[in-house]
């Protein structure tokens, strides 16, 4: 496996062999979907590698794609093997053995009977997704409607060097292999609930967070939203001064693409300290390989553009009695920037859940991470499920 992201047999082996198989299973406990590393590794580690993959995918759908972009603060932390020198890098292991098993052709899913009983999922990003995985476990039919042209949702949004769209449809393709599964791609439903009344005996819909999060700050239609920018950060090809507005993982993601892609220097501007930026081991170390520039405590008050490029307005802020203000006197004006990158995250839509219409995902609970994304999908589908049983 020429694929960095991957262990190779060396690497797996020796990640296998530091498992302490902890009675307790800390690692399992924090897992957001309760997938089991005691239990994949175990069975990788006596040879089984399709046990392995079954395991993972029967607690996560999205095994592959988790295993290459779980964050480090869920399993890893857990992990008691840090006592004694490093946790096992289990998102890896969890990549590496799917990747393995599916690559070597082995049988890893089961296709369940069908019920008769049809449920619609709105939207194919990772809540949908998984929610279509259980559902169809369930022995319901699935129809999954989703407004792009592609499946992923936001997943799309993860830069190339962590996750690729190759990469979804590994998950993707081995849920929609079953028979019962139907998807209509570029299908935007305007009004979900009208599903019930068209044969539909229950609908979920993960339409994720749609308006992104705005400064209200003069000159902000100069600034480029994180979703515009990762969507195809090609079509902005920046050779100068990048500045990042945000400082969480999709704030990363916009700092190291537009460096990766050209820009000259890049900055990202936090409002806070940067101990408080949420963000994990693995990211930072990619903003420092990236050079990438943090102005911590700083807030951007205005952008403004003349004919050579954007001028950013900033000042300094400061805690006081627990709340950010600005500091008086700290007024800069900087330029000049090829871009504003906007990332302070984005807004949920005003929806309700009804009876047999229930909502997953960053709709229903605001941003998260792609693993926090599949388990609220996985538990949209097992309410759905005792309601229709
Ligand atoms: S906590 Fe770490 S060492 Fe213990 S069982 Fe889980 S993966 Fe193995
Ligand atoms: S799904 Fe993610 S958080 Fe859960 S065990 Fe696997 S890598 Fe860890």
């Amino acid at each position: 496996m020429g694929d960095k992201r991957y262990l190779n047999k060396a690497q797996l082996k020796a990640e296998l062999e530091k498992c302490l198989h902890c009675a307790s299973k800390p690692c399992m406990k924090a897992c957001p979907v309760s997938c089991c590393p005691y239990g994949f590794i175990e069975a990788a580690k006596s040879g089984d590698m399709e046990k392995a993959a079954r395991l993972i995918l029967e607690a996560n759908p999205l095994g592959q794609t988790c295993g290459l972009v779980c964050p480090d603060h869920f399993c890893m932390k857990a992990c008691l093997r840090a006592k004694i020198d490093a946790a096992i890098r289990i998102p890896k292991v969890q990549a590496t053995i799917l990747e393995e098993a599916r690559s070597q052709g082995m049988k890893i899913r089961t296709n369940m009977p069908l019920k008769g009983k049809k449920v619609a999922v709105v939207g194919a990003g990772p809540a949908g997704m998984a929610a279509v995985s259980v559902l169809r476990n369930f022995g319901y039919a699935v129809e999954i409607f989703e407004k792009e042209n592609q499946v992923g949702g936001a997943m799309n949004l993860i830069p190339d060097f962590r996750l690729q769209y190759a990469d979804i449809l590994k998950d993707w393709d081995d849920i929609f292999a079953q028979e019962g599964i139907v998807l209509h791609l570029s299908t935007d439903v305007a009004e979900p609930q009208k599903l019930l009344d068209k044969g539909f005996d229950g609908v979920i819909v993960a339409i994720g967070e749609s308006d992104y999060t705005l400064l209200g700050i003069e000159g902000e239609e100069f600034s480029i939203p994180y979703s515009e920018y990762l969507k195809n950060p090609e079509k902005y090809p920046f050779r100068g001064n990048v500045a990042v507005v945000g400082g969480g993982a999709v704030a990363v993601d916009c700092a190291v693409s537009a460096k990766q892609n050209g820009a000259e220097y890049v900055e990202m501007v936090v409002r806070r300290r940067v101990p408080d930026m949420r963000i994990t081991v693995e990211e930072r170390k990619t903003l420092l390989e990236n050079q990438i520039d943090i102005s911590s405590m700083t807030r951007v008050c205005k952008i403004e553009k003349d004919n050579k490029g954007l001028i950013v307005s900033s000042c300094k802020t400061k805690f006081v009695d627990g709340k950010l203000v600005d500091e008086e006197g700290t007024l800069i004006k900087r330029g000049y920037f090829d871009a504003v990158i906007l990332a302070l995250g984005s807004r949920k839509p005003s929806l309700e859940e009804g009876e047999k219409f229930l909502l997953a995902g960053d709709c229903k609970s605001g941003s998260s991470t792609v693993v926090e994304a599949v388990a609220s999908g996985k538990d949209a589908a097992e309410r759905l499920h005792q309601i229709l049983d």
